[in-house]
């Protein structure tokens, strides 16, 4: 049975900022079903302590160069008894705000030894020298916070796991000044264009791209996409080089947690056959925000970071003459301040027909997934993406930019595609403001056409998107990685 320790900075339900937390609450527990022993290794943030049940102390690191002394906790992932080990420093992690930034918004300064700190003890653990008798095959990291693995196995004589990198967002990068080196205990050669250096920078992530045994990215076209310029961040030369250890696997989503039949947030359930409920969700979030209550009026759902990835501008743009095709349109979010103030301003201004609501809401989210007629994501690049598939699950079609994930998980509504049965929601190319506002008028008038609607609902909720497919992928990544291993000169 391969061992593989599953390294994040964040892990749902006990904390999340993004996509990330959704994988690493949901990918761990495919692969135990599949004969994979995976365990989560996890900084103790406050949020972790508060939700997580009984832990046992099992480690202590007290003379790790350059770090201050820290434990280590076993206990397991509430919503599924995945084993989970939480990395106690109070000094770096006991303290209020998010896991990267301050109440106030700003990165924690200290963040390149805050997750130094995370990528070291995952090193340790898949190292001969670990203080604990279960030693992985492969360690498994996620992210920049976690790209520093790779770089300490490769430089630790008593290295034994393979590593392989997950690339969620090649946007984050984690890149620093260099004199960040010092505190981290790496040898000085691995600030080197065969190493952790990034234009001058010091750079978590592409260690983790250069040093990893296997790379892999959340979708089989982001991970095309990413090795060209327009989208590659300046790594795509590397990724380009190393495109034969290189993966794109689609996410899957929790089936159970995202299921309209049983959530536990919703006012009313549905199901595919009896979707009766899923009106009575629609006029519940009609009524909550303040909209005007008609069940027919089509109602457009967005639950996003309110950035400039996610193309809401564009959205906020066409937002008064999507008010003209008598639309309305509900906004959770939060991000970008200007963006924030557009958005409200919009509300104010069309009170009964845009409802914004800064902040996140795990139930209003799941509310607005149900109680929406179609679904808004046109993001400039998409990693992978989740909403589109709680949305085609939820019977709220999803209308995209077709970029990364998006492009992978939504087939096109066209008379062919509502035929052949593959319609999903609708895709736009071209990122411009009109090419959405023509794809949603588009939408607009397919779900004025009830039976063309009815069937594309159907074939929506008819979709699968559970992580197992996923899961195998991973499990053939792994494989790989353990048969052949990196030798970077
Ligand atoms: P990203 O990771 O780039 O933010 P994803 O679509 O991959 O985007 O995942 C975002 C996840 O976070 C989804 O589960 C989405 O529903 C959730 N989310 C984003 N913003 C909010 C919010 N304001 N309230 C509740 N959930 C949110």
């Amino acid at each position: 049975m391969i061992k593989v320790l599953f390294a994040t900075s964040e892990v749902a339900p006990l904390i999340k900022t993004g996509g990330l937390a959704d994988v690493s609450g949901a990918l761990p527990a495919a692969l135990r079903a599949i004969g994979v022993d995976v365990r989560v290794l996890i900084p103790g943030y406050p949020q972790v302590w508060a939700q997580v049940g009984a832990v046992q102390s099992i480690a202590e690191f007290t003379h790790l160069a350059g770090f201050p002394a820290s434990r280590l906790f076993l206990g397991t992932i509430p919503n599924n008894d995945v084993p989970l080990l939480i990395l106690d420093c109070p000094v770096l992690f006991q303290r209020n705000g998010g896991p990267y930034q301050n109440p106030t918004g700003s990165d924690w300064e200290d963040n390149p030894l805050r997750f130094g700190l995370l990528s070291k003890v995952a090193a340790l653990l898949g190292s001969d020298n670990s203080p604990i008798e279960w030693i992985p095959d492969v360690v498994h990291c996620n992210d920049w916070q976690t790209g520093l693995v790779p770089a300490y196995l490769h430089f630790d004589p008593a290295a034994r796991a393979r590593s392989v990198m997950t690339v969620h967002n090649l946007a984050f990068q984690g890149n620093f000044a260099p004199p960040t080196l010092s505190t981290l205990g790496l040898p000085a050669q691995s600030f080197g264009v065969n190493g952790a250096e990034f234009y001058g920078h010091f750079s978590f992530l592409k260690a983790g791209l250069f040093f990893a045994d296997q790379l892999t990215t959340v979708s089989p076209t982001y991970a095309q996409e990413i090795q060209q310029a327009a989208l590659g961040f300046g790594m795509q030369g590397l990724l380009h080089t190393r495109a034969a250890d290189f993966t794109g696997i689609l996410n899957g989503i929790d089936m159970d947690e995202w299921n309209p039949a049983t959530d536990h947030h919703l006012p009313a359930h549905y199901k595919m056959g009896k979707m009766t409920g899923k009106k009575v969700n629609k006029v519940a979030l009609q009524t909550q925000l303040g909209l005007t209550v008609d069940e027919t009026i089509p109602l457009l759902g967005v639950v996003s970071r309110l950035t400039h990835q996610k193309g809401l501008d564009l959205l906020l743009e066409i937002a008064p003459r999507l008010t003209e095709l008598s639309a309305q349109l509900v906004i959770l979010g939060s991000g970008d301040a200007g963006m924030q103030q557009t958005a409200r301003d919009l509300a104010a201004q069309y009170p009964d027909k845009i409802a914004v609501k800064i902040g996140f809401s795990e139930t209003l989210s799941h509310q607005i997934e149900a109680g929406a007629d179609l679904f808004i994501m046109p993001s400039r690049f998409e990693p992978c993406g989740l909403n589109q598939f709680y949305s085609q699950r939820y019977g709220t079609p999803p209308v995209v930019h077709a970029t990364g994930g998006l492009a992978d998980s939504v087939v096109d509504c066209t008379a062919e595609t509502l035929k052949d049965g593959t319609a999903s929601g609708f895709v736009f190319n071209g990122m411009t403001a009109e090419n959405l506002y023509q794809t949603i008028a588009r939408a607009i008038s397919v779900y004025q056409d009830s039976r063309k609607w009815q069937t594309l609902r159907k074939l929506c909720m008819n979709k699968d998107f559970r992580w197992e497919t996923s899961a195998e992928a991973y499990r053939q990544v792994y494989i790989s990685a353990l048969e052949n291993p990196r030798s970077p000169e």
